[in-house]
């Protein structure tokens, strides 16, 4: 049998292999691409100063005070997208869809924030695979993939939408520094990989008009022994919404603090390079209880009696109302007791 080469006259390339050799040469070239595979897949250890940026609703700023900024940096950053508010007819403080486009053309990611900026909730999430599809067919028809991370409006949540989320193809979900802390003020809380689900990483900080630099170092900060700094912003500046607002100057001011300070900035999406987003907590709520509890405790008088410490297997009924320190103890021996389930809701 020849080949076209042999019918010109050009040499074979291996004319001296043996059957044998071509198999084994075959098997070490399949077993190589597996192995290259896996190494393409292998997680990469959680360095400390990871950033993400997150930049939610649309906002005008993001295209003509956030891009060229982030850009100057080589920044990476997830812009969550909405009609929602009055995206479709104000064109001075949302951005048009070609706007949008552009982002995803300089190799940002755009996420998903719903169609109407549609909070969340127990009696409303059979909506949200709808909501999110809006976002997705604005995506198809300008030529931007299907987003695969999410973030939830108003920081609102509800657990029966996790499956919701997971079916449609979102990866990693964002909310906001509550329910451990209050909205009011933008704190918040490191992402803290497999104790955290991945639809549920909470925002490090949620950049408010009354933070200075030390705030926002305050919460990157938190990038370090294996928790992810996930950063919450809206207009910088921000239009029809001035309590989550950020002046340019302070946000040219705070990006030049991660890159003086050898921070790396990534979008949500690379999160997939350190971190399985298949491996879920059991109980995606028991982290979330537990600092609830440790704030509590960090926030509670000094005890003036001795708590007695008790067992997980003790019977959890007068649990609301222990003492911090006490429930602290108990919700400790829970997470300690945890397993972890890959996949699926
Ligand atoms: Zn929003």
């Amino acid at each position: 049998m020849t080949n076209r080469d042999d019918r010109k006259g050009k040499r074979h390339p291996h004319p001296a292999l043996s059957q044998r050799e071509r198999v084994n040469a075959l098997t070490f070239a399949f077993a190589l691409t597996l192995l290259t595979a896996n190494i393409a897949h292998a997680l990469e250890p959680i360095p400390d100063k990871l950033v993400v940026l997150t930049f939610d609703d649309s906002v005008k700023s993001h295209y003509t005070i956030a891009r060229p900024i982030l850009k100057k940096y080589g920044f990476g950053a997830t812009f969550f997208i909405t009609e929602g508010f009055t995206f479709t007819t104000n064109k001075t403080d949302y951005m048009t869809w070609d706007e949008i486009r552009e982002l995803h053309d300089d190799g940002f990611e755009i996420g998903n924030h719903t169609r109407d900026h549609m909070s969340v909730t127990p009696g409303n999430y059979q909506l949200l695979e709808e909501q999110l599809g809006g976002i997705d067919a604005k995506c198809e028809e300008f030529g931007i993939p299907k987003p695969t991370s999410f973030a939830w409006p108003g920081n609102s949540l509800a657990l029966e939408a996790l499956p919701v989320l997971h079916e449609h193809g979102i990866r990693f979900a964002r909310r906001g520094g509550a329910p451990e802390y209050p909205y009011d003020y933008g704190e918040g809380v490191a992402y803290q990989p497999t104790l955290d689900d991945p639809l549920l990483i909470p925002s490090a900080g949620d950049a408010r008009p009354d933070w200075q630099l030390g705030n926002f170092i305050q919460a990157v900060n938190k990038a370090k022994d294996g928790r992810i700094a996930v950063l919450q912003f809206h207009g910088v500046p921000e239009g029809e919404h001035p309590w989550v607002h950020t002046p340019e100057e302070l946000f040219e001011v705070y990006m030049r603090y991660l890159h003086l300070n050898g921070f790396t900035v990534i979008a949500i999406r690379d999160l997939s390079n350190y971190v399985d987003a298949d491996v879920h907590p059991n109980d995606p709520w028991a982290v979330i209880t537990y600092r609830q509890a440790e704030i509590a405790q960090a926030n509670a008088p000094p005890p003036t009696e001795t708590t007695s410490e008790r067992t997980t297997d003790e019977n959890d009924s007068d649990f609301r109302t222990c003492s911090p320190p006490e429930r602290l103890t108990r919700i400790r021996h829970r997470l300690r007791s945890r397993t972890r389930r890959r996949c699926c809701y």
